[in-house]
């Protein structure tokens, strides 16, 4: 099978603003949805039948999920990045106080999360290879593998032989985001360092399941661009790598734009209203997908948002390296939207009826 590719994006944006109500009935009348018909649901035309998507969206996540929704945390490793991304707090021209968490601040930092509750752990670093490498992380895989259900990283895209070695020392999952899926404004938006290689990051979900990975997580920034075109080339996105990699897990995530270091705004802001479009579209085009809603939305959003198609929430996040266990050893990513406890997050859900889970895998049943 040929390489992950997209039409330009300009095709992409006039394919989600074309549909008209004829197509977006056909689509919330069909069981099973194409490119064509995610484009119809992603449309502006859609937006007057959302109530409708919103049915659609929980009957099939409680068909397939039932009443559970995944707890995890992320654990700020480093924000050292080499990296210039003028959209975020970790780019390397900005000021801010850097740190790379030494083995033993990450046990603590980890302790602090167990006894909180947290079994599925999210790794996170900034790009900075010299700083953060895979021997790093091996080691941190190796302390913490024991301790967690699941271990999932949102680091630098890495190459096959990397990813196998972290499969082998308790690396269960790989986030990584395009950010944009306009080969242009991507262009724009990264000056410098690695992450410039616009066709690299966009093979890297590919490498990581292809390296046996369980899980592997996609996602567009969104407040960068048209996000109904976004939205089509996630759906693309996902497609190929369902076909290509069957056996793998497949999580997408919708980050909003939040203040940070640098003071970047929106270029194009994305409403609730336009983040529940997506997130219901993709629960219709996609009925097994993960779908991820972080501590970067409010917690009124996050509330009206259980049950209706995501399935997993952060909780108690901090975005800085160190913030669990002490204070102030970095500076953060963003800021967060939901500061709620995770025990605070864990009650919201149990008040709609939802079971906020926070084990539901186990290790073994990857043994071999
Ligand atoms: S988005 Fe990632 S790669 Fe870019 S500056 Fe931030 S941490 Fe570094």
């Amino acid at each position: 099978m040929a390489d992950f590719s997209l039409p330009g994006f300009t095709e992409l944006i006039r394919r989600a603003a074309r549909p008209g109500k004829t197509e977006v009935l056909a689509a919330l009348a069909a069981e099973r949805l194409d490119l064509e018909g995610l484009a119809a649901l992603l449309s502006p035309a859609a937006e007057e039948f959302l109530p409708q998507m919103a049915s659609r969206s929980r009957r099939i996540t409680g068909q397939r999920f039932g009443r559970v929704i995944q707890i995890y945390a992320p654990l700020y490793l480093s924000n050292y990045c080499a990296n210039r991304c003028l959209y975020c707090g970790f780019s390397a021209e900005n000021r801010i106080r850097r740190r790379c968490l030494t083995l033993e601040e990450v046990d603590a930092e980890a302790q602090a999360l167990i006894d909180r509750g947290i079994r599925h752990l999210l790794l996170v670093s900034g790009e900075a290879p010299q700083v953060l490498g895979v021997d790093y992380l091996a080691q941190v895989a190796r302390r913490l593998a024991g301790r967690f259900d699941s271990l999932s990283i949102e680091v630098q895209p890495l190459g096959d032989d990397d990813y196998l070695r972290l499969f082998a020392a308790g690396i269960t999952s790989v986030a990584v985001y395009q950010e944009t899926y306009d080969p242009e404004l991507y262009r724009r938006l990264h000056l410098a360092g690695p992450k410039m290689d616009y066709a690299y990051r966009l093979a890297t979900p590919g490498r990581a399941a292809a390296a046996g990975m369980r899980e592997v997580g996609i996602g567009a920034l969104l407040g960068l661009n048209d996000w109904r075109a976004e939205g089509l080339a996630l759906g693309a996105h996902l497609a190929w790598l369902r076909r290509r990699f069957w056996r793998t897990g497949l999580t997408v995530s919708f980050p909003r734009i939040r203040p940070a270091s640098g003071g970047f705004k929106a270029l194009t802001p994305v409403s609730e209203q336009n983040l529940a479009q997506l997130i219901f579209a993709l629960r219709l085009f996609d009925h097994d997908v993960g779908l991820l809603l972080s501590t970067r939305e409010e917690p009124r959003f996050r509330n009206g948002m259980l049950g209706l198609g995501p399935t997993r929430y952060s909780a108690g996040s901090c975005t800085a390296p160190g913030g669990y266990a002490e204070e102030g050893l970095g500076d953060e990513q963003f800021a967060v939207d939901d500061h709620r406890s995770v025990a605070e997050v864990c009650a919201a859900i149990h008040e709609q009826g939802l079971d906020p889970v926070r084990k539901d895998w186990d290790r073994c049943l990857q043994a071999g």
